[in-house]
């Protein structure tokens, strides 16, 4: 199994080259053709299995290939996670992957002040990772528009639950349009994850590692 013959585009290759990933792990390669086709996806990996590049990679060529270009304050992708470090992580992750792309990636967190990311949001931005508490804020203060959001990721969806952030996901969810893609990644699935899979996901794929 090559990342070519998942159906990754040439800029991502030669990236994936330098970094010396040389071939996908079982997540990426169930999740990356699925992604690409745009299916919703619900799976069941823990940090090290490479579920990170298995979401970023087929976005960000996703993004990458198909318009329009993000307009004001809006988002296309919204990765959304339980702490300010995997925020970072993440954003690190598609900053990375991305960098040979003309796509705006961006993080925001709570625990530091709302003014810069509220000034970086202005201008658009391709791929948004959030903390739930923080995005909302930003949203209740309109400085973030989900008409353009085309898909949703939730990383460590098992973790934001258990941190309290059930309300704020909520609050989210309406926020967003229904007409998406939506990936679910969690470490464990509790009646709680199922029933946001079930409200959330539209015939995904289930993938287990
Ligand atoms: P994650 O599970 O997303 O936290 O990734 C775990 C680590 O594996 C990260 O440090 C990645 O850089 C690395 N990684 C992810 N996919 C691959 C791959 N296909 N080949 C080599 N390293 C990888």
């Amino acid at each position: 199994m090559t990342f070519a013959s998942l159906g990754l585009i040439e800029p991502l290759l030669r990236t994936l080259e330098t970094l010396d990933y040389r071939t996908p792990t079982p997540v990426q390669s169930q999740a990356i053709p699925a992604v690409l086709k745009g299916r919703d996806l619900m799976a069941a990996a823990q940090t090290g299995t490479g579920k990170t590049a298995g979401f970023a990679l087929p976005l960000l060529q996703r993004l990458t290939l198909e318009g329009p270009k993000v307009a004001g304050n809006s988002v296309r992708a919204l990765v959304l996670v339980p702490t300010r470090e995997l925020a970072e992580q993440v954003h690190e992750s598609f900053r990375t992957y991305g960098r040979d792309l003309p796509l705006r990636t961006y993080a925001v967190y709570g625990g530091v002040s709302i003014n810069p990311q509220m000034m970086a949001l202005r201008k658009g931005i391709d791929v948004l990772v959030a903390t739930p508490g923080r995005l909302l804020d930003l949203y209740r203060q309109n400085a973030v528009r989900f008409e353009q959001l085309q898909a949703l990721v939730l990383d460590e969806a098992d973790r934001m639950l258990d941190l309290g952030f059930a309300r704020e996901l909520d609050e989210l969810f309406c926020a967003l349009p229904k007409k998406r893609q939506t990936l679910l990644f969690s470490a464990t699935f509790s009646d709680a994850i199922r029933q946001m899979a079930g409200e959330l996901l539209r015939d995904p794929l289930s993938v287990e590692v």
